[in-house]
């Protein structure tokens, strides 16, 4: 099976749309969450987010915007982007934001892959450090797990009892549309952020997601450029904080 794996799109439908051109061809999208909130187009992203595919893990902007977790736990600026996000997000959007799932959801049972937002443990944890996935790599014991909420892309992964390692992409030419493929080993243990769409934040404006083929067992993550003088405009029009805007071009 090839896996389309998106997440943390935050209502950024130009990156969106550059990710849907620049993927390789996929039989399932799975989408980790944070689908909303920060960038200002969270009904489109939502609408062409279901297009994609119908496997969906909540993320905690999506809980915020829908209400089922109060604002006052975001700083300032991301709690006036979910309260602007609840205003002008549909009825109908809302309603399918608070149905759905929280992590891990799983494909089918024969895939040895599990999807969540944060970790397998806490959908809110934030797995930064080699140091944070040591736990998730040690409490479950599915062999792929696809992970978001931090927007950072990369790789933790556990081979047997002791060695714990991690790799985050290197794209030396920063080009339109690049590459990174993880030499993926059998009886390793893997923890996989795909990065982040719509708002990355390890220092690479471009949006972020990765490819998965479990038969093959190969893994690319991928950076591709998109609309960002689009994107910052939206934001700018809606009257959310320019903060949001400006962030996206140096990719913090
Ligand atoms: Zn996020």
């Amino acid at each position: 099976m090839r896996i389309l794996i998106i997440s943390d799109i935050h209502s950024n439908l130009e990156a969106l749309e550059a990710v849907v051109s620049a993927a390789p061809a996929f039989d399932v999208a799975v989408n980790l969450g944070d689908i909303v909130g920060y960038g200002a187009s969270p009904n489109e992203v939502i609408e062409r987010s279901r297009q994609l595919g119908t496997v969906f893990v909540r993320g905690n902007h999506d809980k915020a915007a829908c209400g089922l977790i109060d604002v006052a736990e975001f700083n300032p600026i991301a709690g006036m982007a979910a309260l602007w996000t609840r205003e002008v997000l549909t009825p109908a959007n809302l309603e399918w934001l608070r149905d759905l799932p929280q992590g891990p959801v799983r494909l089918d049972d024969s895939l040895d892959a599990q999807f969540v937002h944060g970790s397998p443990i806490d959908e809110d944890e934030y797995v930064v450090t080699l140091r944070d996935a040591l736990d998730p790599l040690t409490y479950s014991s599915v062999t792929f797990t696809f992970f978001g909420h931090t927007h950072l892309q990369g790789a933790f992964w556990r081979n047997g009892k002791e060695a714990f390692d991690a790799v985050h992409p290197a794209y030396p030419v920063q080009d339109a549309h690049e590459s990174f493929e993880v030499a993926l080993r059998p009886e390793v243990q893997y923890l996989i952020n795909p990065g982040s769409v719509g708002q990355p934040r390890d220092g690479d404006w471009r949006a972020a997601f990765a490819w998965f083929d479990s038969e093959g067992l190969r893994l690319v993550f991928h950076r591709a450029a998109y609309d960002l003088e689009r994107a910052q405009k939206r934001i700018l029009d809606a009257n959310l904080p320019p903060r949001l805007a400006s962030r996206l071009a140096i990719g913090r």
